[in-house]
């Protein structure tokens, strides 16, 4: 089956509104003429509708960071999957290594966040990897088996079929170290027997599994030409409009 590559930008906390419709109109201009991967962009939540305005018309999707699972209410500082829906978004980042590491963010809370993005058709990207320790100690396979079981408990391949997954070693987020061609195709190939084994045949043949994790102009070639590897979810190489646009086009 053939799954068409996403290349997807996670700004974090960087850009002010201004900033980010600066960026993202630039990308949208280099942007003009690529038609055989998709491209994603996820600003700050603030930033959302302001960014959806500069790019409506092109061809880049918006996305988010991150969402709280309830529809509503007293949730202080917190953005529901609606009003994201609402701002211009179609992707949602769910589960990134930082959420986990600095803001508590459990496998039951993931789950939970599947589902509110699923209900409002939000497409989640979820987001599992291994630390260095984990790595190290063998557990590499085991830790991501209990991230998308835990993560997805209690839902079928038809809710299922806009998931994204993104595997991020934790240990090559933002280090500038990347996984070996060998790791990431492991890996990759590991998910997918794993979404076979747990969902459907057809669910992992048409699921995006995306390598996160330093991904450079450098190395974007190298590591999307790897089988069961369906594009890129992107840090910081993707602020910079110039430095996007060439991993963008791996290819050329
Ligand atoms: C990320 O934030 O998902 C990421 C992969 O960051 P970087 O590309 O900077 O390693």
């Amino acid at each position: 089956m053939s799954r068409r590559p996403l290349i997807a930008g996670n700004w974090k906390m960087y850009k002010t509104g201004p900033e980010a419709v600066e960026t993202a109109t630039t990308l949208a201009r280099l942007c003009s003429n690529v038609q055989d991967v998709e491209v994603m962009i996820a600003p700050s939540f603030l930033s959302l509708p302001l960014v959806a305005e500069s790019i409506k018309g092109t061809n880049i999707n918006l996305g988010a960071q991150n969402l709280y699972f309830e529809k509503q209410g007293a949730f202080t500082g917190e953005v529901s999957a609606d009003m994201i829906k609402a701002a211009g978004a179609k992707y949602v980042i769910i589960g990134h290594s930082e959420r986990r590491q600095y803001f508590g963010e459990t496998d039951t809370s993931v789950c939970k966040k599947i589902k509110a993005a699923i209900e409002v058709g939000l497409k989640p990207i979820l987001c599992i990897g291994e630390s260095d320790t984990q790595r190290d100690d063998e557990k590499t396979f085991s830790v991501l088996d209990k991230q998308v079981s835990n993560g997805l408990k209690g839902y079928g391949s038809d809710e299922l079929a806009q998931l994204v997954l993104a595997y991020e070693p934790v240990w090559a987020i933002g280090t500038g170290k990347t996984a070996s061609i060998d790791q990431v195709r492991q890996v990759h190939l590991y998910l997918r027997s794993l979404l076979e084994k747990l969902f459907s045949k057809d669910l992992a043949d048409q699921t995006r599994i995306l390598y996160g994790g330093s991904v450079k102009p450098e190395n974007a070639k190298d590591l999307m030409g790897i089988e069961d590897v369906d594009g890129a979810l992107v840090g910081g190489a993707s602020l910079d409009a110039d430095k996007f646009i060439n991993i963008i086009k791996y290819n050329n």
